[in-house]
């Protein structure tokens, strides 16, 4: 019997009853929402299911392989992990492996935080054209997520277009264009090192359907951007006619964030000569209406209605509406990066159109009051927007509100947990200890070529080595 296994079947033979928590996914709203229910509640024991053989969702997967500050967060979940009422099990799919129903049977409350696994689409002609790629599986082929490890990207157009101004667009654009020796010491996958090592892109194009007033890319980014060694920023002038003129009434981070742009557009017009050879070209009003194919349906160009803005007011709330002005772009790439939306893996969940679950501030309406309570944190509780301190902040709220609602738990009801759920499993779990051993040969692998870890990709491969 695991060290762990014994302290629970001790908690659970006290007077007193534990409450089981089941979390579903783990992220960073799955662990930061575990690491206050066990420092809120003493006497509670947390199962964290995972549906890859790993943990940290996007922290592993989605944060950029140049930021690796970001990761650190790692060694706070790591220790949440290690404590005896906390238990990972990965490898297991809630909604195929398991039902919802049979979590709910078995645990006094089920925290969802399974985050936001598909990506919003143009709905545009030719979108499933080739080298036409969602900047997820994008970022999932250079992070090495197992189901990205093969997509078909092709690096040898000069030209790429990257659809969307947020901070994705921003990763993947820095990712394209960053020089190869700065990758080379990164965790990035040794195969999407391989393709960016012989990429011809050159140009890469940043297109906005609203102004530069209204962009979502942050400015720590922005300022890493127009910092790049080897290439250039290039504004359009025309894209910033009267932004100057309001610059001084914008709330700060935004104030801040216009002049940054304003003040790099006036460094350009300064510059007499410029010695770098790639550039990124930020393109703002721009709204695609349909990708151009050659005879193979390879992405050639996209084809952009020209925008404009209207509304008052708050100038982040404006909204662009097209107009009959047309525009042809050459590419050889393009990548769509217009947000994240998640799925429902239970007919009792409602999605929202924003990407989101149904729930009030973390609730998830209770259609079944006989079973446990139902709650939602993180990406699929908020929607697929915010850093990971907004992800915090949410899980923090969520995980007060279940312990306020755990505390008044009746005594009687003792629900199986995970002991339960394991004789309904079919297929292989993998629990720290596994992890940590793919961990370790990560680190090891990465040991060898100079990075800091050479992630897996392959789930057989993890599997193996968790069972090692
Ligand atoms: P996720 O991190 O997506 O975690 C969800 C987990 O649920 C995953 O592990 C997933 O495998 C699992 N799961 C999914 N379906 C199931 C299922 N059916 N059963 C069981 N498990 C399941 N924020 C920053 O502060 N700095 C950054 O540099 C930064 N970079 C980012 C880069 C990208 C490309 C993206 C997309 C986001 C970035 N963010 C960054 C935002 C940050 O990643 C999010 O705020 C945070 O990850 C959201 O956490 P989450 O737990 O809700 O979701
Ligand atoms: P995002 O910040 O919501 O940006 C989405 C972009 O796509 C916006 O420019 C948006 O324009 C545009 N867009 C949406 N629908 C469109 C459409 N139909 N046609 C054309 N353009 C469209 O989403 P994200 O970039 O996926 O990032 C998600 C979250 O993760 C954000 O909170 C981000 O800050 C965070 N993140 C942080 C980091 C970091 O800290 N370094 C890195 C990556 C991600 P409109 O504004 O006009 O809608």
């Amino acid at each position: 019997m695991s060290t762990k296994l014994r302290m629970f079947t001790r908690m659970m033979s006290s007077s007193t009853r534990v409450p089981q928590v089941c979390i579903v996914g783990a992220g960073p709203a799955g662990f930061y929402a575990a690491m206050r229910l066990t420092k809120k509640l003493a006497n509670v024991h947390v199962d964290i299911i995972e549906k890859l053989p790993v943990p940290f969702g996007l922290i592993r997967y989605g944060v950029a392989p140049d930021h690796p500050e970001v990761k650190n967060v790692i060694n706070q979940f790591t220790k949440v992990a290690q404590q005896d009422n906390v238990n990972f099990y990965g490898n297991i799919t809630v909604g195929k492996d398991v039902t919802l129903p049979q979590l709910r049977q078995n645990y006094d409350a089920v925290l969802l935080t399974y985050g936001a696994e598909e990506d919003k689409e143009l709905g545009i002609q030719n979108e499933d054209a080739r080298n036409v790629i969602a900047a997820r599986n994008f970022v999932g082929w250079y992070n090495g997520l197992p189901s990205d490890k093969d997509l078909q990207v092709d690096l040898s157009n000069d030209t790429a277009a990257v659809l969307g101004q947020g901070n994705v667009a921003l990763d993947v654009a820095r990712i394209l264009l960053s020089p190869i020796d700065k990758l080379k010491k990164t965790d990035i996958t040794q195969h999407a090192l391989d393709a960016l090592a012989e990429s011809k892109i050159r140009n890469l194009y940043l297109i906005g359907r609203r102004g530069p007033l209204q962009v979502a890319f942050t400015i720590k980014e922005l300022r890493e951007q127009l910092k790049m060694k080897d290439c250039s920023t290039i504004w359009r002038e025309s894209d910033f006619a009267g932004v100057a003129d309001v610059v001084a009434n914008l709330p700060r981070p935004r104030k801040r964030l216009t002049e940054l742009m304003l003040k790099s557009l006036e460094e350009n017009k300064l510059k007499k000569e410029d010695t770098n050879s790639k550039r990124l070209y930020p393109i703002f009003l721009r709204s695609p209406n349909k990708f151009i194919t050659d005879k193979d349906n390879v992405v050639k160009g996209i084809e952009l209605f020209e925008n404009r803005l209207y509304g008052k007011g708050n100038v982040e709330e404006q909204k662009c509406v097209s107009t009959n002005e047309m525009e042809l772009l050459d590419c050889g790439l393009a990548l769509r990066s217009i947000g994240y939306k998640s799925v429902s893996i239970d007919e009792e969940l409602e999605l929202l159109p924003q990407g989101m679950v149904n729930n009030d501030k973390g609730r998830i309406w209770d259609a079944h009051p006989r079973l446990a309570k139902m709650y939602a944190a993180g990406w699929l509780g908020t929607g697929p927007v915010g850093v990971i301190l907004h992800t915090m902040g949410n899980a923090f709220q969520v995980a007060n509100m279940m312990y306020e609602d755990l505390s008044k738990l009746p005594r009687s009801r003792a629900r199986g947990g995970f002991e339960e759920i394991k004789r309904i499993l079919r297929n292989e779990i993998v629990d720290w200890e596994g992890w940590s051993k793919i961990d370790r040969y990560e680190i090891e692998q990465g040991k060898k070529m100079g990075k800091p870890r050479e992630k897996i990709c392959d789930i057989g491969k993890m599997m193996e080595i968790a069972y090692s």
